[in-house]
């Protein structure tokens, strides 16, 4: 029997065969010719995945929380009116992290499960000059994805620049961060980019790199500062030597592959295909009777799906035994809610096959616990819908 288990946690995720052989290589100068021209192919890729044709990417070594650093530190100068739209975890960290370069300002709070609605959003803008606002794309904490096209526009309109942190979301769920105006568009490696962890990559608007040249003080982060970043992703682009900081030279070849990966499934069809898979979930999750924390379906996200474990059932003996099962699944990470919820990602090359062995594995993990309901049903609904027309 396999020993080996299906890794369905919201990042890291299971990455393609080909993105690990690329890592797997000897470690090449980080300024020899090939490497050079796979990175200047790399920041040229990312404009297309992030749709943003006149953006400014950097890819620097480090987790999702450094591209918010990475965005926070160079936009954010002391005494600067900030507002943060939290629906989770990841809302929080954002304004402690906002708060360290100085930031002033507000935070707007969603119930979990719930998002801040655009109206509050739109008079806090009215209220007060924001000179940035920043929100959560999909709270990994949550599964609550927030409308990111309707909140570009308000930073538009209010002329407040806007920082989507799309670590649970960047080529996962749809994103046109140029036609919405969206100022700052950060990710990290290990989840929908699909490449082990270790990279922070985002791409800056003209907007944004506007105001950060603009800037009075110094930015208040020595590894963050894109006075240091800008000069190496110009000269890797136009395939020239540089240097800063050692990049992370294995990963980036494997970001290579991937990037090409998913411009070759194309954007669409990607959006399509997390979106047909997510619906299949949560109806495998409706016909075994499990409640999902999204409050309206509309929010819920198609990179992960956050569940209330059903009444009765132990949570952790649950995931022990989807683990049985061959399937890792994560826990709750929301403070409160913590011990009453799991979380299943489906992002990146997940297919329907992993799909309906984690619904197998939820069946079999119910079953187990003494769940006195009909557990084939979710195996079921999901079948159907992926069959269905999507
Ligand atoms: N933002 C979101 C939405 C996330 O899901 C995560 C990681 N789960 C982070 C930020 C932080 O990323 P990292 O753990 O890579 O630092």
């Amino acid at each position: 029997m396999k020993g080996r288990k299906l890794l369905m946690i919201p990042g890291p995720i299971e990455f393609e065969p080909e993105v690990l052989q690329a890592m797997s290589i000897p470690t090449p100068s980080h300024v020899a010719p090939n490497f050079i021209a796979c990175f200047g192919h790399c920041l040229e890729m990312m404009r297309k995945v992030w749709l943003c044709p006149d953006g400014q990417p950097f890819i620097v070594a480090g987790s999702g929380t450094l591209a918010m650093d990475l965005a926070g530190a160079n936009l954010i100068e002391p005494g600067d009116q900030a507002l943060v739209v939290s629906s989770g975890y990841f809302g929080q960290r954002f304004a402690h992290l906002l708060r360290r370069y100085g930031a002033e300002g507000d935070i707007l709070e969603a119930a979990p499960g719930e998002l801040v609605p655009l109206e509050q959003v739109e008079a806090a803008l009215a209220a007060k000059n924001y000179k940035l606002m920043t929100f959560t794309h999909v709270d990994t904490s949550t599964g609550v994805r927030t409308d990111a096209q309707a909140l570009g526009a308000l930073g538009q309109q209010y002329n407040t620049l806007t920082i989507l942190d799309g670590v649970c979301s960047v080529a996962g769920e749809r994103i046109h961060q140029q036609e919405w105006g969206i100022d700052v568009v950060l990710t990290a490696s290990q989840k929908a980019i699909s490449v082990p962890p270790g990279l922070a990559l985002l791409v800056v608007s003209p907007r944004a790199m506007q105001a950060w040249q603009q800037r009075r003080s110094p930015v208040g982060n020595y590894y963050a500062d894109w006075h240091n970043w800008l000069p190496i992703m110009q000269a890797y682009e136009d395939r020239k030597p540089a240097y800063f900081g050692t990049p992370a030279v294995n990963l980036i070849m494997a970001l290579e592959v991937s990037l090409k990966q998913i411009l070759a499934e194309g954007m669409e069809a990607r959006f399509k295909r997390h979106a047909h898979i997510a619906h299949a979930f949560r109806e495998a999750m409706q016909a075994l009777a499990i409640m999902m924390l999204p409050a309206e379906k509309a929010a819920a996200a198609n990179t992960l799906t956050a569940a209330f474990y059903p009444e009765g059932v132990d949570g952790n003996q649950f995931r022990a035994a989807v683990s049985q099962a061959g399937v890792i699944i994560a826990g709750g990470l929301l403070a409160d809610l913590k011990s009453q919820y799991f979380r299943v990602g489906h992002m990146g090359p997940v297919n329907q096959n992993d799909l309906l062995a984690t619904v197998g594995a939820i069946e079999a993990a119910l079953h187990h616990c003494g769940y006195p309901y009909d557990t084939s049903a979710g195996s079921k609904a999901a079948k159907a819908a992926l069959l269905a027309d999507f």
